[in-house]
């Protein structure tokens, strides 16, 4: 049996799906959750029981003003569900947020499951949680994310089309990581024009600039081989030294510790390890004129993105400078085509020029600017 409810206690129950009861944020709202006023907003919240196969989990849909919505499935193990609702709509407004300054025609959604993915995850439970997912009709569109990998992916997909990021021999669009580098690597060629008031070219060398990268994981990695066939110097940081080791051996890089990389003197800081890296601490160490790289809600609060315009350094807002993977997910289709992906990709530069002109003009912040024109784009479609 599936059921289907809000944590203010209304309940519905549903067997194969087939007639799942939509709640909507204001409801779960009036349902006592006081302190999520702030995401009333939501087209639609999702609450998804399955008691056979013990699934929880929630799916949040911010908006399709502009096209299906599109985000991961989270799976974690959230101490309630209020942690995890929160989540969802945190992280579905964000992917609305993100689409639109990307220009890509897809909205804002999101799916957490709650548990922990080494021990709870079940044939069963991600099967339950694509017919939840198949009974919004299209209207969500999921995918992997933490906790989720390619394999779950084929599971859920036996309950419904509505999915997205698969391998290319599956009718996917194969590993997002190489269109997300891209971006984050025009991000930066973005940064470095406007600074020296130059056109954006993300084909200029950076033969007589030095990028500090934080993390080689996917997108680090290939972000660092685009850099250094641009001919700019390298200074990385890894936990695992063997990935570091490598990119000095390959790419000529110098490696620091961990904690060393917000010190060293460099024109580009390139964080593509960890969220929250950009702290009162660490902003304050910082000796780089530029913040641009691909890891996700690198600002620990709100106040830093004042605290890096007060330093005068600027910052290409995360969301946008690493959109590539989404913009990559968004070709998915018969006539997926990676080479169009990179091209759209490269507007993330000019997008980013247009926020840095914006920022300056007005006294904002690049954030602030940046979450105005996904609202106003938002609000357009
Ligand atoms: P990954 O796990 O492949 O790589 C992360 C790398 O960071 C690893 O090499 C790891 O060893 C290293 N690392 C971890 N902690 C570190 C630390 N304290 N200091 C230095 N290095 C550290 O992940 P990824 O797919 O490359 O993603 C990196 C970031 O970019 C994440 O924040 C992710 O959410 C974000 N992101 C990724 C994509 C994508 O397409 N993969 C898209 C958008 C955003």
């Amino acid at each position: 049996m599936e059921t289907c409810d809000s944590p203010g206690g209304a309940r519905s129950e549903t067997q194969g799906g087939a007639d799942l009861n939509i709640i909507d944020a204001a409801e779960l709202v009036d349902g006592g959750l006081e302190s999520l006023a702030d995401f009333r907003e939501h087209e639609q919240v999702l609450h998804c029981r399955h008691e056979a196969s013990g699934l929880s989990a929630f799916i949040g849909v911010h908006s399709t003003e502009l096209g299906p919505s599109l985000g991961g499935c989270r799976m974690w193990p959230y101490d309630s569900e209020i942690e995890a609702l929160t989540d969802v709509l945190r992280l579905s407004m964000a992917m609305s947020f993100k689409h639109a300054v990307a220009d890509n025609p897809r909205g804002g959604g999101k799916a957490v499951i709650i548990g922990d993915p080494k021990t709870d995850k079940s044939p069963e439970l991600l099967r339950a949680f694509g017919r939840f997912v198949d009974s919004l009709g299209g209207a969500y569109i999921t995918a992997e994310d933490v906790g989720t990998a390619v394999e779950d992916m084929h599971i859920i997909r036996e309950a419904t089309p509505h999915i997205a990021g698969l391998p290319v021999e599956d009718g996917g669009s194969g590993d997002p990581s190489p269109v997300t580098a891209y971006g984050v690597f025009c991000a930066i060629q973005a940064a470095v024009s406007h600074t020296r008031g130059n056109p954006y070219n993300p084909r200029a060398p950076l033969a007589d600039i030095t990028v500090a990268l934080q993390g080689l994981g996917h997108v680090g990695w290939c972000l660092a081989g685009h850099l250094h066939e641009a001919r700019a110097k390298l200074i990385v940081s890894d936990i695992d030294d063997a990935k570091a080791a490598r990119a000095c051996e390959e790419f000529g890089a110098t490696s620091v510790g961990i904690g060393e990389v917000f010190d060293v003197e460099a024109d580009v800081f390139a964080p593509c390890a960890l969220g929250g890296v950009l702290n009162k601490d660490t902003v304050a160490r910082l000796r780089t004129p530029i913040i641009a790289g691909g890891a996700n809600n690198q600002l620990a609060d709100e106040e830093m993105a004042r605290m890096l315009q007060v330093q005068g350094i600027l910052y290409a807002p995360d969301y946008v400078a690493n959109a590539g993977g989404i913009i990559n997910i968004s070709y998915e289709g018969p006539d997926y085509s990676l080479d169009k992906a990179l091209r759209h990709a490269e507007r993330i530069g000019k997008t980013l020029i247009e926020i840095f002109h914006v920022a300056e003009r007005e006294g904002m912040t690049t954030a602030a600017v940046a979450d105005r024109m996904a609202m106003e784009r938002l609000g357009a479609g």
